[in-house]
């Protein structure tokens, strides 16, 4: 399944780099980051070192340079049990003095996980949070901007990167930033990509725009002359890893599309994502970074404060109400398991009117699988049990005995 999802992205990418940021680009790198096999992306895990992999392929492919030794894309920092990576490609620029500083994006590929709670999921552990929005959309982002300037160099040179344990607290940013391993002082300015996947009536934020003397003055037209419905905001920090840029004394935008109903929780999904919408925001940040490219050098304004859109408590506000009701409706089967016994679980007992006990469950099965997923041990049942709602059928299949018996159970 790995393998061919991997095959199945590369086969897409076999064609010439594309001239322009494409809605069915967007859709295979979102669609890859969001697989059931990355499981989330939780930093220093399988699926985020996978998420890496790929990146770090997408950047061989265009042609970046590595900045890590003996050829990796791939920069290891570490977790306080795991080893996280973060990516970065290098672009030289076209002129010969303004190539010697660079124009960097970049934006966060891990997430939630399986909701443990370290990455900030809103309490559904064992569920998958593929966060699309949060931040595949980002990464994919970075990819697509890479791969356009990889076709149409700019005159500065640029970094390309994106970053792991995000959600652990900008953790892969801050790492890079004050490592010394990028050229720091010869960056021009950053621009943050997270949670640009959900653009809704054009509405954009753009924060950062105090973080540089000459911003308003160079930004200013450009954002005039955009169709977007934007919201400006001159501060330099935020939930996201802009602001360990701007902690570094580096100029950093932001850009996001809000948080949603899906906002770290297992919903976030690639079905959800307004990909023309992105690629709307994809092509401000050309424009943005058009613009800038002219620019011999900016001055750094410490600008600091936590730059986010208006109505965004709001939002939380209900989204907290969302979660409440969502955990109110999570549906229990009613057994207590624990010895795993040949494939399955043994049963120890069976609650009294409980959704087990209706279906027929008895003390002493054996559960090999729900909704024919293997229940072969304790997270197994956790994972096949925990997006079922109360009211949702699922199909149970025990061992009683030596006779395999099939059940059916609502559960409460
Ligand atoms: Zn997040």
């Amino acid at each position: 399944m790995i393998l061919s999802t991997i095959l199945l992205s590369a086969a897409a990418f076999q064609e010439p780099l594309q001239a322009e940021v494409r809605v069915a680009d967007l859709k295979a790198h979102i669609g890859f980051f969001t697989s059931e096999e990355l499981e989330g992306r939780e930093a220093g895990k399988r699926g985020a070192h996978l998420a890496a992999s790929y990146i770090e392929n997408q950047f061989r492919r265009l042609g970046l340079k590595p900045l890590g030794e003996e050829g990796s894309y791939r920069l290891p920092f570490a977790l306080r049990k795991d080893t996280a990576y973060n990516v970065v490609g290098i672009l030289p620029g076209t002129d010969p003095e303004l190539s010697k500083k660079f124009i960097a994006v970049g934006g966060h590929h891990d997430h939630a996980g399986l909701g443990s709670g370290m990455s900030g999921a809103m309490g559904f552990p064992y569920e998958i949070h593929n966060g699309a929005d949060d931040n595949a959309s980002g990464a994919s982002g970075v990819l697509e901007l890479a791969e356009y300037y990889a076709a149409h160099p700019s005159k500065h040179s640029m970094i390309f990167m994106t970053f792991s344990a995000e959600e652990r607290g900008l953790l892969g940013s801050k790492h890079l930033v004050q490592s010394g391993i990028l050229p720091n002082d010869d960056i021009l300015f950053m621009v943050n990509l997270d949670m640009i996947g959900r653009l809704t009536e054009d509405k954009l934020f753009v924060g950062g725009l105090g973080t540089a003397e000459e911003l308003h003055d160079y930004l200013d037209p450009v954002f005039e002359a955009c169709k977007l419905d934007l919201e400006l905001d001159d501060r330099g920090e935020a939930p996201s890893d802009n602001t360990s840029f701007f902690h570094g004394g580096i100029p950093a935008l932001f850009f996001f599309t809000n948080i949603h109903e899906d906002y770290h929780m297992p919903s976030d999904d690639a079905e959800r994502i307004n990909y023309v919408g992105e690629v709307k925001v994809l092509n401000l940040v050309q424009r943005v970074i058009a613009k800038l490219d002219g620019a011999p050098s900016l001055t750094f304004r410490n600008h600091g404060g936590m730059g986010m859109p208006e109505d965004f408590m709001a939002r939380m506000n209900t989204h907290y109400r969302s979660i409440a009701k969502r955990k109110s409706m999570k549906g229990k089967l009613g057994v207590r398991a624990g010895d795993v016994v040949g494939n399955g679980l043994l049963v120890d007992s069976v609650r009294d009117g409980s959704a087990a006990a209706e279906a027929g469950m008895k003390d002493g099965d054996v559960l090999l699988a729900i909704n024919d997923r293997n229940t072969i041990d304790m997270m197994a049942l956790r994972r096949a049990l925990a997006s079922g709602l109360k009211g949702d059928e699922i199909n149970i299949k025990v061992l009683r005995g030596e006779t395999t018996v099939r059940l059916t159970a609502v559960l409460k």
